[in-house]
């Protein structure tokens, strides 16, 4: 789960990384009050889950509560990339020297955390990435290990840091390791993180993903899951307690297992196509599961076809080849079906939708076929 800015700043606030003083608004009235307490000059922030806001024009320099109320109003309701803005952050006003970056993430190639500074923030980090490359000093972390003050101050040395900041900004690092860490957090990114005039390094910026297969140790992500912003498909999905994720293509998927998913997206991408979510039914497809599977991609305006892709190990043919004739049944699909089901009992599955094979519902042999009439079907490939 992502958070937003002021949440992600809340966050950083537990582990003792210094933010700036602020309040969030869903109102011009409220956005007045937040920079009342906060003092003048303060920044006016658009809450969107997505990156590049100040380009976007949704954040603002206001020095007095006229100016507030002119921003507030000005972005309240602004849609930036697709996201409408419905909540502000207004936060005291720093006087920047100097815009870092800072962030921790999970390297799975690498089985480590990594932390990754540079002295060249304010910008995206992936712009950085492909111009200069050596602007971003990295440091794995071994997770026994942890990491030390000594080794973030090396790290912050490296990346080129104001000397007057590296200090701080070592410290920080370490409470940040923490909150990536005890917090749980696949991604704690910091953008930018700054040096201010007065020589103090504090975060400006907060982006911070919650690993939601940690949400049972964390009862106090609640508030956070309250204000999560699912589009319709993935809210269903959710009620229905399925692993989905909305995408923008044309062809519906269902697999069971994930990786399977995951390939039956690359062969429909494969066969000149795109799909239109990812969808892991499990283990167990019977016909609750298939039923509320279908009924979700159903939803899906952009679905053309489904493309339902079984690979029976634990899981029967036989059972899932029933719970598609049974969920058929109840739900009423707009897109036809392309189905490829192989592994345990595939012939006796076959032999039960036999008789219900039709231009509706195609069962193809392999993979990469059933994905290619899909596409077709889907209107071809893209
Ligand atoms: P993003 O564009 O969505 O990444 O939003 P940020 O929170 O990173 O803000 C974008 C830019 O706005 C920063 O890089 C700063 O240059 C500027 N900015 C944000 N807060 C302040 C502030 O308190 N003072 C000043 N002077 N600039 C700010
Ligand atoms: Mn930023």
């Amino acid at each position: 789960m992502d958070l937003y800015e002021y949440q992600g700043k809340q966050y950083f606030a537990r582990y003792g990384i210094p933010t700036s003083p602020g309040g969030v608004a869903d109102t011009v009235d409220e956005a007045v009050t937040q920079a009342d307490a906060a003092g003048y000059p303060v920044v006016v922030k658009a809450q969107v889950k997505v990156g590049g806001r100040g380009k976007a024009g949704g954040i603002k320099l206001a020095n007095d509560a006229q100016e507030v109320a002119t921003y507030a109003s000005a972005i309240l309701g602004m849609d930036i990339h697709g996201h409408v803005v419905h909540r502000l952050w207004v936060e005291h006003a720093s006087d920047i020297a100097r815009e870092y970056y800072a962030s921790f993430t999970l390297d799975r190639a690498a089985k480590l955390h990594l932390c990754m500074v540079s002295a060249k923030g304010g910008v995206e980090i992936e712009e950085v990435a492909a111009t200069d490359p050596t602007a971003i000093a990295k440091l794995h972390v071994d997770p026994v290990d942890g990491l030390s003050v000594a080794a973030a101050a090396r790290l912050v040395e490296e990346a080129g840091l104001e000397p007057e900041a590296r200090g701080p900004a070592a410290e920080l690092l370490v409470a940040l390791y923490r909150c990536y860490v005890e917090g749980d957090c696949d991604l704690a990114e910091i953008n930018p993180l700054i040096l201010t005039t007065d020589g103090r390094v504090h975060a400006l910026d907060a982006k911070v993903t919650l690993d939601d297969n940690a949400a049972f140790r964390h009862p106090e992500w609640e508030e956070f899951a309250g204000t999560e912003t699912l589009d319709e498909r993935e809210l269903l999905a959710k009620e229905k307690g399925l692993n989905y994720i909305g995408l923008s293509g044309s062809v519906g998927i269902i697999a069971n297992g994930a990786g399977l998913a995951m390939s039956t997206l690359d062969v429909v991408t494969q066969a000149g196509g795109s799909a239109a979510n990812f969808l892991d039914i499990g283990g167990g497809a019977n016909a609750d599961v298939m039923a509320a599977a279908l009924e979700v991609i159903n939803t899906d305006q952009a679905v053309r076809s489904i493309f339902v892709n079984i690979f029976g190990g634990i899981t029967r043919c036989d059972e899932v080849a029933n719970g598609i004739v049974e969920a058929l049944g109840r739900v009423d699909l707009r897109s036809p079906i392309v189905l490829r089901l192989d592994g345990t009992n595939a012939e006796a599955g076959h032999a039960i939708l036999a008789s219900h094979i039709s231009d509706r519902l195609v069962v193809d042999e392999t993979m990469l076929g059933a994905a290619r009439r899909a596409v077709a079907l889907a209107g071809g490939a893209t």
